[in-house]
């Protein structure tokens, strides 16, 4: 029979202290390499055999065409000089968290699959709570609220959507389909400038585009409350149920900023599920300077924001949290057989599985509590400062020029 090149512990700790150093070579690097590749369409495959080996290679092969044609292949995303869509600032304790990950390999869907996975997470959640200066409701101590780790910001907005149209269809959509509340259509509101995520988590969430309302936004690109209201307004009037607001904190287009309190007390009064969407602006909150971003946040069902934009942790990596888990995990939640165990009977526990679409999980909080235990929080405002510091001047040279203008 043949035999699998299972790599032994020692051969791996060798061809892991390669890739560590070739890590480390590329962090002092890659400044120094033109931010985006070069390649042209086709012709890194064209590079690469057309079959898979039939015998295991070496690593040191594998590693030469890192060098020879991943590389040059690649858009370098942690270069100084790189300015395109956010800051994906990975750093050295995030990388090593994921790499434990990796390492441990384990699978977090339930608490008894891995109880350290979820208990960090939980923990590492509610540390944010405190290092962000976001609502109690939050906390997962609080009376029903709690955060999750999801893969991304769309991810986040996927799961507030499900859990906001289980809330407002009382559960009819969860064992009808939407059949049963097409007579009185789910509506979905959030601003023009919204991110594509919103409009995207809705289609699979099965509302169609006539049931989202883009909302007009004023000169600063924030939505406008008063066109909220009429949006609302007209849609109860046409036998509609207004099911979720998404207000953005920070747009992706120009950082515009949603009046969240005045959104917020709207959807007090209407009984709208509000999730705010605050993916790259959310990081800045570890400032109490800057937390009047988040001013009504304490009104929100939900909130998310990506670590991995702008707080020093490689993607993938979107916290995410409701104030009211049991609408999440109504929306998410079966019990197979093959998943029974004594830990979910007694209810004492938190079983990820229920928070977010996949099944399986990663152990992506390592990489999170790497991040804050490494830099602690003064490490991260001081490095959210600098970047904020390093906009002002900018926006001075802007102010300065004449021939670029600041609006
Ligand atoms: N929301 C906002 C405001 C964004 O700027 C972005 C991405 O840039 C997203 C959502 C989507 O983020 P993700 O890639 O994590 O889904």
């Amino acid at each position: 029979m043949e035999q699998a090149n299972h790599m032994t512990p020692d051969e791996f700790r060798r061809c892991g202290h390669a890739v560590v150093e070739r890590i480390a070579s590329y962090m002092e690097e890659v400044e120094h390499y033109p931010v985006l590749s070069r390649a042209t369409p086709g012709s890194i495959r064209a590079k690469l055999p057309a079959t898979p080996p039939e015998d295991g290679e070496s690593f040191a092969d594998i590693l030469r065409d890192i060098d020879e044609i991943i590389i040059p292949g690649l858009t370098h995303w942690q270069s100084p000089n790189f300015f395109a869509y956010f800051p994906a600032n990975a750093s050295g304790p995030s990388i090593l968290g994921d790499l434990l990950s990796s390492g441990f390999g384990v699978q977090g869907m339930l608490w008894a699959t891995s109880p350290a996975c979820t208990e960090l997470e939980t923990h590492v959640l509610d540390w944010l709570v405190d290092l962000l200066g976001l609502p109690e409701a939050f906390r997962s101590t609080s009376a029903g609220g709690g955060g999750v780790i999801q893969d991304s910001a769309s991810s986040s907005t996927l799961t507030a959507l499900l859990a906001a149209r289980e809330r407002a269809s009382g559960g009819c959509v969860n064992e009808q389909g939407f059949g049963a509340v097409a007579h009185r259509r789910l509506t979905v509101y959030a601003s023009e400038h919204a991110h594509s995520s919103i409009e995207k988590g809705a289609r699979i969430a099965g509302f169609g585009r006539q049931q989202l309302r883009l909302v007009e936004a004023d000169s600063r690109h924030g939505m406008r409350i008063d066109a909220l209201c009429a949006a609302i307004h007209t849609d109860r009037t046409d036998g509609a149920t207004p099911t979720m607001v998404c207000a953005t904190v920070g747009t992706t287009s120009s950082g515009a900023m949603d009046p969240l309190r005045a959104i917020g007390e709207t959807c007090r009064k209407e009984n709208i599920w509000l999730h705010v969407d605050a993916a790259h602006a959310g990081s800045a909150t570890v400032c109490p300077e800057h937390r009047h971003l988040i001013d009504g946040l304490a009104l929100a069902d939900s909130y998310t924001f990506n670590p991995h934009k702008w707080l020093l942790t490689n993607f993938d990596c979107s916290a995410f949290w409701v104030a009211d888990r049991a609408a999440l995990t109504r929306a998410l939640s079966l019990l197979p057989e093959y998943l029974r165990n004594r830990a979910t009977e007694s209810g004492e526990v938190i079983d990820y599985r229920d928070w977010h679409v996949p099944l399986g999980r990663r152990f992506r909080a390592l990489k999170l509590w790497f991040v804050i235990r490494h830099y602690g929080a003064a490490g991260l405002r001081a490095h959210v400062r600098q970047c904020v510091d390093m906009t002002h001047w900018f926006a001075a040279q802007v102010e300065e020029s004449d021939e670029l203008a600041l609006s």
